[in-house]
């Protein structure tokens, strides 16, 4: 028997979005989201097959889930992800997969992943000065995150989104540099509010300094929904978006400190060790992995007892996440010296941003 009924939370917003974190592994070890040294990583043994996701991701679009996105650590650098990706959207119900890529390997991958059925890429690109891209991402070269974004414009992606998080006296002198390269190449480009998760890179720039910052240098800098005839499609669930008078770029704030957005929360997340998060800010995982495991007496053959225990889950999240007071915790911690124990050790390339 199959139980026909969408997912939702118990406030009722219905989950739609799957952000799948395909790796905890990176070539990058930027500084906001990894150690220097790197992390402890899940073994291979550990790491939930591209079989069982797709069971998941089964189980879950007969109920709503029809977004996907794929992340890490670095989604690339796992073996077989544009078969995975072919698999994925061969899915009923799925009609939406994007991937958040730090971009290195892109130019290599793009038409590929573009072929196999991925629709969106978001690359994350920090700076565009090598020393101050080798200083926040510790590793790696620009120029090859530079090729990579104009190859996916190339094969067809549209539009190609830049992410970028901005640390005070690092690189938030670059505001204007970003806008003007979205703005010659077209790109819809999202300022991220770093959140100091598990490591202290420095200081946030909010959202609102940024858009003041655009605002003083460009005359026609307007929120997106005053101009209906914006020819660059966005989603703007999260991210509140600008664009200019001539349309050259849509430039989108994602705030989740300074103004979080729980109210239409729509997503899942899961972990490249097989457990489900209902909020990014909670400590609360789920063990999916093994309820998906083929040798599981309970499980084996009955997706209705996984559903029923992804729907429990989500009863227990919260109406809205307390970041800001975890983040003034977390800073008495590092202070202390504090830095292992709790949600210190949940570093982002681990639950996948
Ligand atoms: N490796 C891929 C990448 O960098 O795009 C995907 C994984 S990464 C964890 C996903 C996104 O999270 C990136 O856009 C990254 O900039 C962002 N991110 C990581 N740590 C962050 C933090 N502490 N605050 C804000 N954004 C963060
Ligand atoms: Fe790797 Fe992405 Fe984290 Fe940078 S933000 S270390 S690229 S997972």
């Amino acid at each position: 028997m199959n139980i026909y009924r969408s997912l939702a939370d118990g406030f009722g917003r219905k989950v739609t979005y799957l952000r799948i974190s395909v790796t905890d592994r990176c070539n990058l070890r930027c500084v906001y989201c990894m150690p220097e040294e790197g992390v402890k990583l899940v073994s291979h043994a550990d790491v939930l097959s591209y079989e069982d996701i797709l069971r998941l991701v089964n189980i879950l679009s007969v109920h709503g889930i029809s977004k996907i996105r794929i992340t890490g650590g670095e989604p690339l650098v796992r073996k077989g992800i544009t078969r995975f990706i072919k698999d994925l959207s061969g899915i009923k119900g799925v009609n939406d997969i994007a991937m958040t890529t730090n971009g290195l390997l892109l130019e290599p991958f793009a038409a590929e992943l573009f072929d196999a059925g991925l629709k969106r890429v978001n690359i994350s690109l920090d700076s565009l000065k090598e020393d101050v891209f080798l200083r926040i991402t510790r590793l790696g070269r620009l120029n090859d995150v530079l090729n990579g974004i104009y190859r996916a414009k190339e094969v067809g992606f549209y539009p190609v989104k830049v992410n970028a998080v901005l640390i005070r006296n690092i690189n938030d002198g670059e505001i204007i540099d970003f806008v003007n390269f979205a703005r010659a190449h077209e790109f819809n480009l999202r300022f991220i509010e770093y959140m100091p998760v598990g490591l202290n890179a420095g200081e946030t720039v909010t959202s609102k300094e940024v858009e003041d910052r655009i605002k003083e240098a460009f005359s026609g800098f307007m929120p997106l929904n005053d101009k209906s005839d914006g020819n660059l499609s966005v989603n703007a669930s999260v991210s509140k978006d600008f664009t200019f008078s001539d349309n050259k770029a849509v430039i989108g704030f994602i705030s989740p400190l300074s103004k979080h957005f729980c109210e239409g929360c729509s997503r899942l997340r899961l972990t490249a060790s097989g457990k489900l998060r209902t909020c990014l800010f909670y400590d609360n995982e789920y063990d999916i992995k093994k309820l998906l495991d083929e040798n599981n007496e309970n499980t084996a053959g009955n997706d209705d007892i996984i559903f029923k225990y992804i729907e429990d889950a989500l009863k227990q999240k919260k109406q809205t996440h307390l970041f800001n007071e975890k983040a003034e915790n977390f800073k008495n911690r590092i202070c202390s010296g504090d830095i292992d124990t709790g949600w210190a050790n949940d570093y982002m390339n681990k639950i996948g941003g």
